[in-house]
């Protein structure tokens, strides 16, 4: 038997990232980027006014008071987007709308609050200083600053700077393909009724979903009969993508023919016995270069190995530095026991409160339970030595849900 880490340190080691793409910034959300973007422009572009207001020299603002204002010409407007005509000397002003270029003279904008209106000239209410609620040319980004490192992730606001920036495409990595294959006579797809003795080839959807949720492409290809014949050719279809995944058929049964065909056609094909439950058959190798996994048949297990092991490789795929789900600690709320030798992925119920965390089982965990992982938001994660988990102790959750992180305190002092 072979450990989960070692499993999973051997598939990571044999993925790469994938090449770049050049896609529309809006197609880039959740990308990693695949260049370093420096800034082709000061943003902003020009001095422009942080406030609607007054363009003027601060000097002429001394003293200025709502009891004893001072009292300026105004000589322009300058609404946003429009140029200056004029400059503004001492004992004038512009008045200025917020995000207007500056006027040459003016050092300082005065807020509107702080003045009136009085005919053609203005009362000044208040003191500012020199470059007051002034934004200068360059604050924000300056021309040839680097703005964006390549491996960072495409966030709404990384979005709003290319875009001020005036990139309207970016190379991102691809993502990958990632062809699924249900294998078994007893499956129908989802439109059929299916006879008593035959079952909806459930895996096909529950991993349709994992990939499109990691980010990857689906090219979904069917059923194949548990017939030489049928897996030949649907592993044929497969070889335009990225990763192949096949569910069922691996263990030792008269008819799992995956693991034959998978041993005939494949270059670095292994057939592992990983000491995890569920899950714990499992073979990985490539196919022309292509990487394969062999999922075990039962909808658990073939839901928790996609997670502990084709995620992250799609993540490695897509050039994402952080392959992993986080792991928090938390109070259990059950006593759960377990044979020793074996990883065990506990389906669980996390739940923060008062600044702990706990959990709880979502009840029978047999790898044919798909019900388990339904009421599921974390996997309790018992390692392999240990055989009794005590209500109250504290356990390792890996949260199925990002938004589920939070501070928490340690499950005792
Ligand atoms: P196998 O690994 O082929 O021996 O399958 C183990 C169990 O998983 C059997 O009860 C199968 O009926 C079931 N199974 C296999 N493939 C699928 C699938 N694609 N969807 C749902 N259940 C499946
Ligand atoms: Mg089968």
């Amino acid at each position: 038997m072979i450990t989960v880490e070692d499993a999973l340190n051997y598939i990571l080691g044999t993925i790469s990232p994938l090449g770049l793409e050049k896609v529309n910034i809006l197609d880039a959300l959740g990308r990693v980027v695949g260049e370093n973007v420096y800034a082709g422009r000061n943003i902003p572009p020009k001095d422009n006014s942080a406030m609607d207001g007054y363009a003027l020299q601060w000097e002429d603002t001394i003293g200025a008071t709502r009891e004893t204002p001072v009292t300026v010409d105004v000589i322009e407007d300058i609404p946003a987007g429009h140029i200056p005509l004029k400059s503004v000397e001492r004992g004038t002003a512009s008045r200025i709308m917020t995000g207007a270029p500056v006027p040459g003279g003016a050092d300082a904008v005065l807020r509107m609050e702080d003045t009136e209106k009085d005919g053609q000239r203005v009362k000044i209410y208040a003191e500012i200083k020199q470059g007051e609620d002034i934004r200068y040319a360059g604050e924000d980004v300056q021309e040839g600053e680097l703005v964006i490192t390549r491996g960072k992730i495409i966030r709404p606001a990384e979005i709003g700077m290319l875009s001020s920036l005036g990139r309207s495409f970016i190379y991102v990595y691809q993502r990958p393909l990632i062809a699924i294959l249900s294998t078994g006579d007893e499956l129908v797809d989802i439109d059929e009724t299916p006879s008593p003795w035959k079952i909806v080839a459930s895996n096909s959807y529950s991993l349709t979903a994992q990939v499109l949720d990691a980010g990857g492409i689906p090219l979904l290809l069917g059923i194949a009969k548990d017939t030489r014949e049928d897996l030949i050719a649907k592993f044929r279809a497969a070889m335009r993508a990225d990763i192949i995944v096949s569910s069922g058929g691996v263990s030792v049964g008269d008819y799992d023919l995956v693991k034959d065909i998978m041993r005939e056609v494949g270059n670095t094909m292994e057939f592992w016995r990983v000491a995890m439950r569920p899950g714990r058959p499992l073979a990985f190798g490539n196919i022309e270069g292509i990487p394969v996994f062999g999922l075990p048949g039962n909808p658990v297990s073939s839901m928790i190995s996609f997670e502990q092991f084709i995620r992250p490789s799609i993540l490695k795929m897509m050039g994402h530095k952080n392959l992993f789900r986080n792991t928090v600690n938390a109070c259990l709320q059950d006593d759960i026991r377990k044979g020793k030798g074996v990883k065990n992925f506990i389906r669980g119920r996390i739940e923060y409160s008062g600044g702990k965390y706990t959990v709880s089982t979502t009840g029978e965990q047999g790898s044919g339970i798909l019900k388990s992982m339904v009421g599921a938001n974390g996997l309790i994660i018992l390692p392999e030595d240990v055989t009794l988990a005590r209500k109250g102790e504290e356990v390792t959750v890996q949260l199925l849900d990002a938004s589920l992180e939070r501070t928490a305190q340690p499950c005792y002092p």
